[in-house]
């Protein structure tokens, strides 16, 4: 028999190797059309970063070592250029010196493997714009190193993100884009949220929402350019954009290819022609949840689909069993794994499915090293089915996405994860493993133990809905949500009968677990509650508007305090006045140091431990003495940040700690801040000022004012929050957005009817058929006025906080991904946050 493989590298060659080992007497030739075989193509950016050390260790078979240990015949620099199914040959292109031949085969095993996406862009052939795919790929951007690169933009797919992440560990500046307004697309929002944070942290800026429209030279480097009008100069771009596959000899051949450009295989890996085989990166396979096609190009799946394709060609009984996108990655001290479908694979498909989020350790948290992981499950209500899964974390994330993948393997329901038995000792887990606690709440929340709120219904709460925060005094005066009442879970049965049977208590605290006991107090003594699932840290990593993120200033930037207003009583019912913020410019100055340090470790401490250690540690000390504080979760240093602004001491530095993960924190005190009284404007906030306007309107005139009034606020250095609701959305489209997809007729239409963008605005008077509105632009332009775009880009740059009204979206069917850059989405509650906080409020 003599087998012929197209593509040397991991479908190709584990076909080969496979082949031989049962077949000792078949005659084997691989064909790649590059220098090397069977190279480690994972590793490739791990050796731009210096992890690997040597280029050696990437290559892990030569052609030389294949023929002598397995008896393949590996012909490298030779590319096939055609295949001819019904006289079973192949054509040959020798990529040296051009000479053909052609060849025959019995099988045929196509394993050529995915092409990066390059869609058109002008520029994109700049000798400064590298991919990542190969040795040769990975050689060009050393010598871009060596040539004294410095500033690297990147695309923010899986590829990216690791090289990101290696480019800067090589001194790099690195800026990451992403057109999408999350990174890497296999995760859902929150998730991807916590990736971004851990680049971030690691000083990697990550631009999300900001498509690349092309790129153009400057005197040698290269200027990458955005669609929000953003320019970047770099030295160095890596294009990754992700992949498609290689199927262009198989559809010239007339090979069956599915919807997205894979070549269509069944179960043996056999292609439309019963002779020819295919495996990897090139190859459409069902779902495993689903059984639909997809295109998951993974070296996992390429491997076993390659082996296959060996087994069936040597008569064996053997059938891949589907793709479940199992995949993991680490970005700097953060592992994110991912296994089955996410929610918004599920959304798209109609499928009814629940989620759940936890907050466990990798291990018990008194034995040092480990630190929560973010873990989201998606089951099915009825089969009890597992649909997939997510988790970011510093500790044992990789170990929890692969039982959980092997449970979907089993067909194992969630019930069976609670009684799943795993391995415990304290180093490695807890005797409830997060598997088991994640089978324990989805099957609560099935026998009904639990009810959650979401997220995404902030905005929709009902009229009867008390928000509940049931964390320390000390956390609601450092974060909490607009509306909120503060009962702390130690204080909640005392105060049981002040609260209002009528009422549908929404309860929340930091990760979920204080707010579900909670629950538990209040169901059982006959009151209706829910509790947000995954707490305020997955609510944050959802609604960036509502984190005050702002509070919590990156290292090197300029450092912001807050002048907390006082907690209103918490069992009142009464809103407190939200945290406002002054630049520490206008706060009394610093007191200088004392000279003593103090050193606490809170490493393994739940939530709302760490912080407690915090004001507990910091009470004692004399004003100027000095904290230094070691957490094992990375989220402290924001809270650490936002409680000192709150309390008005000073927050040093953060730097990372000597677990993945942790975080040092030094903060100086300072003189104690006295809370002003409930309702009251701190003097801070009234010298400041603030402004926030409704803009209800769409016409243009309108706009206009509401921008002209904008900016001369921002200029007289007060604080603007516009809120765009129902007509005055038009503002905030984007010009050229493609409509977002799955959206109705109805919404659809409200989409056309709606003008697109600032530019398209119309006067609300005069307008005669747009001559007048052509009339208005033409004098605003030759009298020097500022367009409104213009308008809308200086008070950008002033620090505009834009924020576009959810329930105006969605009535009319705008997604997010149709709005200008920079605007933030926002329902009624914040609103009235910010209006609280102006001394002047705009209806326009
Ligand atoms: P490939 O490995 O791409 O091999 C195809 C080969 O075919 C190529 O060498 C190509 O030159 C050759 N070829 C193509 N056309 C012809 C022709 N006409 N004639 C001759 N030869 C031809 N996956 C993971 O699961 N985990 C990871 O961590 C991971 N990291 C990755 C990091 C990088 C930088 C890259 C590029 C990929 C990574 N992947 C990862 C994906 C994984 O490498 C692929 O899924 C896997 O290699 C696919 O195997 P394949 O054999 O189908 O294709």
């Amino acid at each position: 028999m003599r087998v012929l493989i197209v593509g040397g590298v991991a479908a190709g060659m584990s076909a080969a190797a496979r082949l031989r080992r049962l077949e000792e007497k078949a005659e084997i030739i691989v064909f790649e059309k590059d220098e090397f075989v069977s190279f480690a193509n994972c590793g490739l950016p791990y050796h731009i970063g210096g992890t690997i050390s040597k280029r050696q260790s990437l290559l892990v078979q030569t052609a030389e070592s294949l023929r002598e240990s397995l008896n393949i015949d590996v012909r490298i620099f030779t590319r096939v250029t055609a295949i001819h199914p019904e006289a079973h040959l192949v054509e040959v292109e020798d990529v040296k010196t051009g000479a053909k031949s052609v060849e025959k085969y019995d099988k045929l095993i196509l394993a050529p493997g995915a092409k990066a996406l390059r869609p058109p862009m002008p520029g994109l052939e700049h000798p400064a714009i590298h991919e990542l795919r190969n040795i040769a790929d990975m050689d060009g951007i050393l010598a871009a190193l060596q040539a004294g690169a410095k500033r690297a933009v990147v695309m923010g797919g899986f590829i990216g993100i690791e090289a990101a992440e290696n480019l800067l560990e090589r001194g790099l500046e690195v800026i990451i884009v992403e057109k999408m307004r999350q990174l890497m697309a296999p995760l859902d929002p929150e998730i991807a949220n916590f990736v971004q944070s851990e680049l971030e942290r690691h000083g990697v800026q990550v631009l999300t929402g900001a498509a690349v429209n092309g790129f153009r030279d400057e005197s040698g480097k290269v200027v990458v350019m955005l669609e929000n009008g953003v320019h970047i100069e770099a030295d160095l771009v890596i294009f990754a954009l992700g992949s498609t596959p290689f199927s262009d000899l198989a559809a010239a051949a007339g090979l069956k290819l599915g919807a997205r450009g894979g070549i269509v295989v069944d179960a043996q890996m056999r292609t439309s022609d019963p002779d020819i085989f295919a495996a990897g990166d090139v190859v459409e396979t069902p779902d495993f949840v689903t059984g639909d096609p997809t295109y998951v190009p993974l070296a996992g799946p390429a491997n076993r689909q390659g082996r296959i394709a060996a087994d069936v060609i040597c008569g064996r009984d053997s059938a891949y069993r589907g793709t479940q996108g199992t995949s993991v990655l680490k970005v700097f001290d953060l592992t994110v794994a991912t296994t089955g479908l996410n929610e918004k694979a599920l959304k798209r498909a109609g499928t009814e499915y629940r989620k759940l989020y936890l907050h466990p350790f990798g291990h018990v948290n008194y034995y040092p090293g480990t630190a929560q992981m973010h873990f989201k499950l998606l089951f099915c209500p009825n089969s009890k089915r597992v649909f997939g899964a997510q988790i970011a974390g510093y500790d044992g994330v990789d170990k929890r996405i692969d039982v959980v993948a092997t449970a979907m393997r089993g067909n194992l329901t969630v019930e069976d994860l609670e009684h799943l038995e795993l391995a415990y000792a304290p180093p490695y887990g807890a005797a409830k493993d997060p598997v088991n606690m994640a089978g324990f709440i989805a099957m609560n929340m099935l026998r009904g133990d639990v009810k959650f709120w979401y997220a995404e219904e902030f905005d929709s709460l009902p009229t009867n809905a008390v928000i509940l925060d049931v964390s320390t005094q000390n956390e609601f005066t450092t974060w909490r949500l607009p509306g909120a009442i503060n009962i702390p879970i130690g204080e909640l049965r005392n105060k049981i009968d002040t609260l209002d049977k009528s009422k549908l208590y929404h309860l929340y605290c930091k990760v979920g677990i204080r707010s579900y006991l909670a629950h538990r107090i209040l169901a059982q003594n006959g009151l209706q509650s829910r509790t947000l699932a995954g707490g305020s840290d997955i609510l944050k990593a959802l609604r960036p508007d509502l984190s005050h993120k702002a509070t919590a200033t990156p290292p090197g930037r300029r450092p912001t305090v807050a002048v907390a207003g006082a907690l209103a009583p918490s069992d009142t019912g009464a809103p407190p006045p939200a945290l406002a913020r002054m630049d520490l410019a206008d706060a009394a100055p610093a007191a200088a140091a004392s000279g003593r340090l103090v050193e606490v470790d809170c490493c393994g401490l739940q939530c709302p431990g760490p912080l407690r250690r915090l004001a507990d540690e910091i009470e004692p000390l004399a004003i100027g003495d000095e904290l230094e504080i070691l957490a094992s979760d990375p989220g402290f240093a924001t809270d650490a940040r936002a409680w000192c602004a709150a309390k008005g001491h000073l927050f040093i530095s953060e730097a990372r700690g000597p677990n993945p993960g942790s975080v040092r924190c030094r903060i100086r005190k300072q003189a104690a801040t006295s809370p002003a009284p409930a309702g009251s404007r701190s003097p801070a906030e009234t010298a400041k000022g603030k402004k926030t306007m409704v803009i209800f309107s769409g016409d243009l005139d309108k706009v206009m004012a509401a921008l002209v009034i904008a900016n001369g606020a921002l200029a007289m250095g007060d604080s603007v929050t516009l809120f765009f609701t129902f007509w005055g959305l038009s503002a905030l489209r984007r010009t050229q957005a493609a409509e977002a997809a799955g959206k109705s007729l109805l919404d659809r239409m409200f989409g056309w009817m709606l003008p697109r963008g600032l530019d398209r605005l119309k006067l609300s008077q005069m307008n005669m058929g747009g001559a007048g509105t052509a009339m208005m632009k033409h004098v605003m332009q030759s009298k020097n006025v500022d367009s409104p775009a213009q308008l809308l880009a200086s008070a950008k740059n002033a620090g505009i906080r834009l924020v576009a009204c959810s329930m105006s979206m969605d009535v009319m069917g705008l997604k997010p991904e149709e709005l200008i850059e920079g605007v933030e989405i926002g329902g009624v509650a914040t609103f009235l946050a910010e209006s609280d906080q102006s001394n002047a409020t705009l209806f326009i």
